[in-house]
């Protein structure tokens, strides 16, 4: 068994619809279970109308959402044509533009948005292409069944970030996909999205359907789990900001989670966790180019100082000063503690005798953490930062590529160094505007021909 999940691009449009089918077609002898994204932008739309219907600005959502509807009918027309199917598809389409209208009408006398109703909302976008590619491949002549994803992927109710389950994912993976698998037949599901065991929806965080396939892949223990998307595979850097990126072929688990952490978005950052535990091999593909070998990643490969670069802007840093933390045993678990039970994940950490700075990511509530880091002492916080990761498994034993590295960044201002314990990570908190200029910078000193 495999588990295949297709990005929003890869699912973009009937073409891309029907590439994904010759995909799977080439796969069946590998009984793949298929994940799918939103069709590419349906969930920034869902979001916006949302918000614009909260605002009161009714009109506006309705006419995103109108466009939606006729994008998604006219996907659905093209791929699947006339007859009981697509009667079906269309109602089930009809119906959830009736729930969306709904929910928008219901935002804009509200006048605000919660957790719970964006999670409700933008899970509308997986429910919607999971039917139509479902239906496409059977019209395509793959015997697909669709599973509602929210009936498997069973989460907390951390809404807008939530935790699965993971036994009862399992539970419910061998209750509901394992015997279709095992009649020959091709499950598809939607990513992103979950349910609390009382069935109320919730999703895993922008990008997650990555994550969904990881869980999907662990509960079912594949032998593989393939992340279809519109890029080559991994590569050493992203290619929006580094258009000479090159594709990276074989990466480590640890090298990938870092990588994925730290800004490169090809990966949700919690699909090498599932993966990990159960030894699955992850493989990142381009769907517009499936002949091509894509990036392997496993717990082994070859050793390089460094394999990737990453970053991403976003950052705040959070500086706690006391000198009465000098010597003071316990003095960073406080402060830690703070974060742990405010839940607000931290990125890079620095320390000296009396001091500590932190990064988080913008957006997380900060204000009552801040409130009770001031018993420590003096606390500053920066905005308006961004973190560059270089990664490679060899990096903390080479003195030369540190040297380079340290090099390459030149006179540009550094607010936090890091080298993981690990030794595969240099972090380094830059100026926001400085992320992609010093990731240019980097790369061409490890990466272009001369640097060879
Ligand atoms: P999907 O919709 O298939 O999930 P995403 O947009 O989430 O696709 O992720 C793919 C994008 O990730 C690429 O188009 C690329 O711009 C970006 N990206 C960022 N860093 C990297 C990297 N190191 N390697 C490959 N792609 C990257
Ligand atoms: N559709 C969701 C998003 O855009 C999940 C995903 O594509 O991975 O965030
Ligand atoms: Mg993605």
């Amino acid at each position: 068994m495999i588990v295949a999940k297709f990005g929003g691009t890869s699912v973009g449009d009937a073409i891309a619809i029907r590439r994904t089918a010759d995909i799977i077609k080439g796969r069946l002898a590998r009984q793949p279970v298929v994940v799918v994204s939103a069709l590419a932008g349906t969930t920034n739309a869902l979001i916006a109308a949302a918000e614009q219907a909260a605002a009161g600005q009714l009109v506006a959502a309705i006419t995103q959402v109108e466009a939606l509807r006729a994008r998604h009918l006219d996907t659905a027309r093209v791929l699947i044509g006339t007859g009981a199917d697509a009667d079906d598809v269309a109602a089930e389409i009809a119906m959830l533009f009736d729930e969306l209208a709904h929910l928008a009408e219901a935002f804009s006398v509200l006048g605000y948005l919660t957790p719970r109703s964006l999670d409700t909302i933008s899970a509308i976008g997986e429910r919607l292409s999971a039917p139509i590619v479902a239906a496409a491949f059977r019209r395509l002549g793959i015997d697909a069944v669709l599973v509602d994803a929210r009936r498997v992927l069973i989460t907390d109710a951390t809404y807008g970030k939530a935790e699965p389950q993971e036994e009862a994912i399992a539970a419910a993976a061998r209750a509901l996909i394992v015997p279709l698998v095992q009649a020959g037949r091709v499950p598809v599901l939607g990513g992103f999205m979950g349910a609390t065991k009382d069935g109320v929806t919730t999703t895993l965080g922008r990008g997650g359907s990555d994550y969904s396939a990881a869980l999907f892949g662990a509960a079912l223990d594949a032998e593989a789990i393939e992340i279809w998307t519109d890029v080559d595979g991994m590569l050493t850097a992203d290619p929006r900001v580094v258009p000479d990126a090159q594709l990276i072929e074989h990466i480590r688990f640890d090298e990938a989670a870092e990588l994925a952490s730290f800004g490169a978005k090809v990966l949700h950052p919690n699909t090498i966790a599932p993966a990990v535990k159960r030894g699955i091999d992850v493989f990142i593909c381009n769907s517009m180019r499936p002949e091509g070998n894509g990036t392997r990643i496993t717990f082994d490969a070859p050793t390089f100082p460094v394999r990737a670069i990453a970053g991403k802007g976003n950052t705040v840093v959070v500086k706690v000063r006391s000198p009465r933390m000098l010597g003071m045993p316990g003095a960073l678990r406080a402060i830690f503690d703070v974060f742990a039970r405010h839940k607000t994940s931290v990125d890079v950490v620095t320390t000296s005798e009396v001091s500590v700075s932190l990064t988080v990511d913008e957006g997380q509530p900060l204000e009552d953490v801040l409130a009770e880091l001031r018993e420590f002492g003096d606390v500053d916080i920066e905005r308006g930062k961004g973190i560059v990761a270089l990664v490679g498994a060899g990096l903390g034993d080479s003195a030369p590529a540190m040297a380079k590295a340290i090099a390459a960044v030149g006179d540009t201002r550094l607010h936090m160094l890091s080298l993981s314990a690990t030794g595969i990570n240099l972090t380094m908190i830059v100026d926001a505007d400085q992320v992609q200029p010093v990731m240019r910078r980097l790369h061409a000193a490890f990466f272009s021909p001369e640097a060879a």
